[in-house]
């Protein structure tokens, strides 16, 4: 079967009734019939029907051992984090989502787990930056804002050797456009919050595992942490990833596009997105990604945070907003949005300029997202309208 029959398909038709849209099992608990003898739910902090039929569908997408799913992308984190103990090491990239980012330097090393940054998409970096405590490899590919691609499948070559797991935040892609336990992942995690939810209306986390041994360790950590998807989230879901493929699919060829355009316009300094033959990792993208995702960031010749802040503030279509990967375009300015909590240096050390704009790309006509981006730009050019820009630090 191709991957959208598949797709579709994986999402079973309720056992009992026949229900073929997957029932929202509301409850807290599951009558017995005797001690331990139950349909296999004893309380839905453990197992809930609704919340299980979503780990299935994650766990079949990306080919692992099992699924869970959490009330959050951080809370999946937090959860995969507490595998870890005291001593131990995490080699990440040094472009993480900025909710890592804050988690890595401000929460676990109090409990003395030690965080090391590099950049992942230079493989050398990586061997360099190992060390004998080194426990997780820790990637996200592509990062956002900037898009950086590490090779999946070399690294994972690398983590084997030495003995140590490695998690892929696949949050950018989804299963769809990569897959990154065949490549030799042991832990995938996503924000489905983004693509897979794909509405902008849900906060859900996932993690799949490759092994029995992590799936226990993991199940575990869910029941006891208690951070879990709700039943009616679960289902908001399972709604979306009926319709990913479709809206990948025409986001993935509206990003490109855009970035194609973005990159012929004057005002414009760099574009970044994988899919153009300039990006400095596009070998590795066209090498492990099917579509090349729908984020596009770039920078402007005028590299200073007021500019951008006069575009993000003259689109319409593009509404100014955290978050991407739903079906309405959005772009956001990660200086003083997203990655406002990352120190200055920091950020631009791995590349994050103050000019940079993020762009998610939605659903809409490509060419009415292009004249509108085209509007705000060429405002630029324009005297300013006089009304005072604020940039709050
Ligand atoms: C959004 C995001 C997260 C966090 O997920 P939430 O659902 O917002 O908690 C983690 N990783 C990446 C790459 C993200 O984009």
């Amino acid at each position: 079967m191709k991957t959208a029959t598949q797709l579709i398909h994986s999402i079973p038709v309720d056992e009992l009734t026949g229900a073929i849209s997957v029932p929202i099992y509301q409850t807290s608990t599951f009558v017995q019939e005797s001690p331990g003898i139950n349909k296999g739910f004893e309380f839905s902090r453990a197992n809930n029907p609704t919340r299980k039929v979503l780990e299935n569908i994650i766990c079949n997408l990306e080919e692992g051992y099992a699924g869970f799913a959490f009330a959050s992308g951080m809370a999946a984190i937090d959860a995969v984090l507490k595998l870890l103990k005291s001593g131990d090491e995490i080699l990440t990239v040094d472009d993480t989502y900025g909710g890592i980012f804050q988690m890595f330097h401000h929460m676990i090393e109090r409990f003395g787990i030690k965080v090391n940054f590099t950049d992942t998409s230079n493989i050398d970096n990586i061997s360099a930056a190992i060390t004998p405590r080194t426990r997780f490899i820790w990637l996200e590919s592509p990062t956002n804002p900037t898009l950086k691609i590490s090779d999946i499948k070399s690294v994972s070559k690398i983590a084997r050797q030495h003995d140590i797991l490695l998690v892929v935040d696949n949050t950018l892609c989804t299963p769809l456009l990569q897959q990154p336990i065949p490549m030799g992942a042991d832990i995938v995690i996503h924000s489905a919050s983004k693509y897979l939810a794909g509405h902008t209306d849900v906060i859900a986390g996932l993690v799949v595992v490759n092994t029995k041994p992590l799936a226990d360790q993991l199940r575990f950590n869910q029941n006891i942490s208690g951070s879990i998807l709700s039943p009616f989230e679960a289902w908001l879901t399972i709604r979306g990833i009926e319709t990913l493929y479709l809206r990948l699919e025409k986001q993935c060829s509206n990003a490109m596009a855009i970035a194609t355009w973005l990159a012929t316009h004057p005002a414009v300094d760099k574009v970044f997105y994988p899919g153009l033959d300039t990006h400095k990792n596009h070998h590795i993208a066209r090498k492990q990604q099917k579509l090349y995702g729908a984020l596009v960031s770039f920078s402007l010749k005028n590299d200073n945070i007021k500019s951008a802040i006069r575009i993000v503030n003259a689109t319409r279509l593009f509404k100014l907003a955290e978050s991407f990967g739903g079906v309405k375009s959005m772009l956001d300015h990660p200086a003083t949005m997203t990655h406002r909590n990352i120190p200055e240096d920091f950020r631009k050390k791995a590349g994050l300029q103050d000019s940079c704009i993020r762009l998610s790309i939605g659903i809409e006509d490509a060419e009415d997202l292009i004249n509108d981006l085209k509007q705000a730009l060429d405002k630029l050019n324009q005297p300013s309208s006089g009304k005072q820009i604020t940039v709050l630090q």
